[in-house]
């Protein structure tokens, strides 16, 4: 078993951030990168919004000079994933290991029920290979996905899952929404200010997004609704999506575009931390941060910056952080997870300082 001091799993924008932080203030933090390593920016084609780069920048390039500029500070950058977590002893315990007779892949198609079987028969059956004094969480979310062919094969050529990111391509284009949640309408809206040919495909005859969204879609000229329609496959030629294969009311159609954003919605990568930590109802990692009235609830603790509480970042275990869109379902923005890394950083530097004074 290797001693840490901090290990952070996952490495997104609040990950490598937090790294960056950490290897400057010496304390010689190991980063595991996992199995997708980069996260989400990995499947963004520019990156446009994050200040200081007015040019913009590739999504895979920018997430490669941020592990750069980690490991440039003594980080130690592993590019193993974490199978399984015990946050129920200090130090803290880490695994990497697998069954016998299964790969990490394997790992991906399982049922949420039966990955937990494997993450605990890990811990029974093979000896932790970490163990760190402190760890930071920033395994960030996924978004869901409709699962049809094209989707896969024509992501970042007009396929898209965050329009806020994304909706300055398609300026004057026609474009399609699929959904009825907050999301889905509220990317609709946002990207009306791009053209005036935004499509909502819902797969029922009614909205599940909050009435004043709701209200400014039906309102809005520029969005016309597809009720009862599924998207059944997204076609394209070489080089990016050219029109959707439809079944709207019964009927199978072809509907011409050259851009699709799926918003059904986002998943945290949460299911190695089932059991290890405060979730809310939606799986988020729930943190002591300040003025969240959820977060003092869920944690039973009143805020008292006179004790270990003073930890906006930490989780219900003392010791353990969060950060990024694993404790986000409302910003998920690059520039807000690198932010929050900076801040766990820093509260990890006081949490250990103040650990080691005790
Ligand atoms: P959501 O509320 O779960 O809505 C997902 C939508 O996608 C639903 O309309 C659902 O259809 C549809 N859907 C799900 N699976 C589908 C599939 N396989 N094929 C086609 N359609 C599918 O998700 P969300 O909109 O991402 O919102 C998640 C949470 O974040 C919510 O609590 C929301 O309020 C919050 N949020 C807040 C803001 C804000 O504050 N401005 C912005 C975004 C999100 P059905 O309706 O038929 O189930």
């Amino acid at each position: 078993m290797k001693n840490l001091s901090i290990a952070v799993i996952g490495s997104g924008p609040a990950g490598y951030t937090a790294g960056i932080y950490l290897g400057r203030a010496l304390l010689k933090p190991t980063l595991f990168s996992g199995l997708n390593a980069g996260g989400q920016l990995m499947f963004t084609r520019d990156v446009e919004n994050f200040p200081g780069f007015p040019d913009g920048m590739r999504g895979p390039e920018f997430m490669l000079s941020l592990q750069k500029q980690a490991a440039k500070f003594d980080t130690e950058v592993l590019h193993e994933q974490i199978t399984a977590v015990d946050f129920k002893q200090k130090p803290f315990r880490l695994w990497t290991s697998l069954p016998n007779n299964m790969e990490l892949a394997d790992m991906q198609n399982l049922s949420h029920f039966d990955l937990l079987q494997v993450i605990e028969s890990i811990k029974k059956n093979q000896p932790a290979d970490y163990n760190a004094q402190a760890i930071l969480i920033s395994t960030g979310a996924e978004h869901l996905t409709i699962g049809v062919p094209g989707e896969k094969e024509y992501l970042g050529k007009g396929v898209g899952f965050c329009a806020v990111c994304d909706a300055a391509f398609y300026h004057d284009k026609k474009i399609v929404v699929i959904g009825g949640g907050d999301t889905a309408l509220g990317d609709a809206l946002a990207l009306t200010k791009f053209t005036d040919q935004v499509y909502i495909m819902h797969r029922r005859e009614r909205f599940r997004a909050s009435k004043i969204l709701q209200k400014r879609v039906l309102e809005n000229n520029k969005i016309q609704i597809y009720w009862n329609t599924e998207v059944k496959e997204i076609l394209g030629n070489d080089l990016q999506v050219t029109a959707l294969k439809i079944l709207r009311n019964g009927k199978e159609e072809e509907f011409a575009t050259n851009g699709v954003f799926v918003a059904i919605g986002y998943r945290p990568n949460t299911v190695l931390f089932t059991n290890q930590v405060k979730m809310n109802e939606q799986s988020y990692i729930v943190t002591r941060q300040f003025g969240s009235e959820q977060a003092l609830v869920e944690l039973g603790k009143n805020q008292d910056t006179n004790t270990e509480n003073y930890f906006p970042t930490m989780t219900s275990v003392p010791g353990v952080f969060a950060v990024g869109d694993v404790t986000d379902s409302r910003y998920r923005q690059a520039v807000v997870a690198a932010g929050s890394g900076a801040m766990a950083a820093i509260d990890i530097e006081r949490w250990l300082e103040m650990m080691n004074n005790h």
